[in-house]
């Protein structure tokens, strides 16, 4: 899931939790400062915050900046997320930067939450080898050796040289 929050009216600021000088949108701003503007602080679920993976921040209906939300912390009564904005390459970015809002809702709330189709790479879901770790890859870190390692084992006589030939056998090389 993702939240998506929408910036107001530039509008300068004092004693700003978050340090800042101003919130809100004003024309051109960086992805930098969108990020900075738009991550907090807002009323929000904190639960349901943390679990979202990224965050979309949105100026004039379009989308400004695209970040990976790593976490969320608690000013006052107020919430701010924490993380890193994600660039060009990311299929988050790619998919939706310079877009218009992906997640426009009726209720005009800042902040709301939705599925986005390009984040099912990123699910966190088991690790594929059995440890019962999550991951948001196929794999936790370095499991996937643990797992063909234990295939050798059990159905090669622990030989990688068989179970190469095994798979040459059955699956033929393609012509170089
Ligand atoms: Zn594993």
């Amino acid at each position: 899931m993702a939240v998506r929050i929408a910036l107001g009216d530039y509008q300068s600021v004092a004693g700003d939790p978050l340090g800042r000088d101003y919130i809100g949108c004003f024309p051109r701003m960086t992805e930098e400062e969108a990020w900075r503007a738009g991550r907090g602080v807002w009323k929000m679920n904190r639960t349901r915050a943390s679990s979202e993976r990224f965050a979309l921040i949105v100026g004039h209906g379009k989308v400004v900046a695209v970040a990976q939300v790593k976490g969320v912390t608690k000013h006052d009564d107020r919430h701010a997320l924490e993380g890193d904005l994600v660039s060009a390459g990311h299929p988050v970015y790619d998919a939706y930067i310079g877009r218009p809002d992906p997640l426009p809702n009726q209720s005009q709330n800042r902040v709301t939450y939705g599925s986005l189709p390009e984040e099912d790479a990123f699910r966190i879901r088991p690790c594929a080898c059995g440890c019962g770790e999550a991951s948001d890859r196929d794999f936790a870190p370095g499991h996937e050796f643990r797992a063909i390692q234990a295939r050798i084992r059990d159905h090669f006589s622990g030989s990688p040289l068989a179970l190469i030939q095994w798979i040459d056998s059955n699956h033929p090389q393609p012509a170089r």
